[in-house]
């Protein structure tokens, strides 16, 4: 079985395990740490990684992760999941879907802390949560483990009353260089997303032509 520490918190098999990740420090002196919950089965199997809270007004996200991660839970568990139930605490203790020390949506810096236009970084230092994304982002690539993919599921709301569904992201590839071969990467990624997709069983939404999404 293999043993996972995220911050604090350790995995131990047949159990729940919880801690805290350090994530910066406010000038004001206080820590940010983001919490982490470690379910371990006791059979061996993937790692996959659960997050939600990113948006303060959004409680869906962290009460699913709550209600889903029990102790009846683990045990029925092969492998571990990793949860995250707050990504931005500060958001979610001032209900702000950009919270006060970041001046942009932290959607936009999840999951590797990558802003995706790059900005002159003399007048726009990397935020401080952009780093704590960067350093959650490499913890995430080096524990989660599913065959030959790597499995990240981040919870929102859309609103009151919704159903439940995932959104489909777009694959893009670069034309200008190596059409071919990016496109043959490109739809193989693609497939496997699909797989995911469909195995998670809800509902599917594309949500922008790729047009628009290369623009912005
Ligand atoms: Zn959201």
């Amino acid at each position: 079985m293999n043993s996972i520490s995220i911050g604090t918190a350790t995995t131990s098999p047949g159990t729940l395990q919880y801690g805290r990740w350090d994530a910066f420090d406010h000038p004001t002196g206080n820590r940010e740490f983001l919490p982490v919950i470690l379910a371990q089965g006791k059979e061996d199997g993937p790692t996959i990684w659960l997050t939600a809270g990113i948006h303060g007004p959004e409680h869906a996200g962290p009460s699913v992760l709550y209600k889903l991660l029990t102790q009846k839970l683990v045990d029925h568990l092969r492998g571990t999941i990793v949860a995250i139930p707050a990504l931005t605490p500060a958001g979610i203790r001032t209900r702000s879907y950009v919270p006060y020390h970041v001046d942009i949506n932290p959607n936009r810096l999840w999951p590797d802390g990558k802003l995706t236009k790059k900005k002159d970084p003399e007048k726009h230092p990397q935020f401080s949560l952009e780093r704590a994304y960067e350093r959650l982002f490499a913890e995430i690539t080096a524990t989660a483990d599913y065959g030959n993919g790597c499995y990240l599921i981040d919870y929102h709301n859309a609103w009151i009353g919704s159903i439940s569904f995932s959104f489909q992201d777009r694959v893009l590839y670069r034309a200008d260089v190596d059409a071919e071969r990016n496109k043959a990467e490109a739809e193989t990624l693609l497939a496997k997303q699909q797989e995911m997709l469909e195995a998670y069983g809800h509902t599917i939404v594309v949500e922008y032509p790729a047009e628009k999404y290369i623009r912005r």
